[in-house]
């Protein structure tokens, strides 16, 4: 996919506008898809653009990697009071209150003991980043998310046990499937829980995605190239 350098600033606006269209296609306003770039394990020179093109809101998995790029105060100067950080990787327990506080956004609470741990960052903090909680919806061994069968149980007890108020779902289907069946049932979860937010859709598979009623779209290697 990527065997030709990239770049970004004209991958970023191809990708923007195969949003757009995917959107509109599906009846939908572009404006309602918002395009999280995925900036991990990307170097600045590929960042930069991207950032002078627009883009606001980023996509890391990492707590401490996301810290040492977006913190740098020449980073900072450039992107500005409108950046928008979104955590997309799995979010250790000991590292909530460091998430918490950086983020804008968690897109992977998964787990009871990471519900407790955001909860109480939360309450110390007095604000919350915006929460997304993951399904795992191929049921996946090696991926994080909690089963689909246990979803409505952990989104009911996020919000009575917990107090936190998830604003919508996140899932990565797996590799090896068409990811249609896997975006229908994220939604389907997330309609019945009266959850607005999907974020759903990758470099690969992010026209699908939005098909299926993707709000946010996590766009890597599609804007910066392979990492
Ligand atoms: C890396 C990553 C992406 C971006 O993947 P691309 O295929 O490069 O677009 C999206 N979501 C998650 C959770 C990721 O870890």
């Amino acid at each position: 996919m990527s065997e030709s350098p990239v770049d970004p600033a004209a991958a970023h606006a191809a990708v923007l506008s195969r949003i757009a269209a995917a959107a509109r296609a599906a009846g939908r306003a572009p404006a309602d898809v918002t395009l999280v770039a995925v900036s991990k394990q990307q170097p600045w020179g590929k960042i930069a653009p991207v950032l002078a093109a627009g883009q606001r809101v980023f996509g890391e998995n990492r707590v401490q990697e996301a810290q040492s790029r977006w913190d740098e105060p020449a980073h900072r100067d450039a992107a500005g009071p409108g950046l928008r950080l979104r955590l997309i990787g799995p979010l250790q327990t000991n590292k909530a209150k460091d998430a918490v506080a950086f983020f804008d956004a968690i897109e992977t609470l998964d787990r009871e003991r990471l519900a407790r741990a955001i909860a109480g960052a939360v309450q110390a903090r007095g604000a919350s980043p915006e929460l997304f909680i993951q399904v795992n919806t191929g049921e996946e061994a090696q991926k994080a998310g909690v089963a689909p069968a246990a979803a409505d149980a952990f989104i009911a007890d996020c919000r009575r046990i917990f107090g936190l108020a998830p604003v919508g779902l996140m899932c990565i289907p797996p590799a090896d499937e068409p990811p249609g069946p896997h975006f229908a049932l994220l939604a389907k979860i997330a309609a019945r829980n009266g959850l607005a937010g999907l974020s759903m859709g990758m470099s690969g598979d992010f026209e699908t995605a939005i098909r299926f009623g993707a709000t946010h779209v996590r766009v890597g290697s599609a804007v910066f190239g392979a990492r």
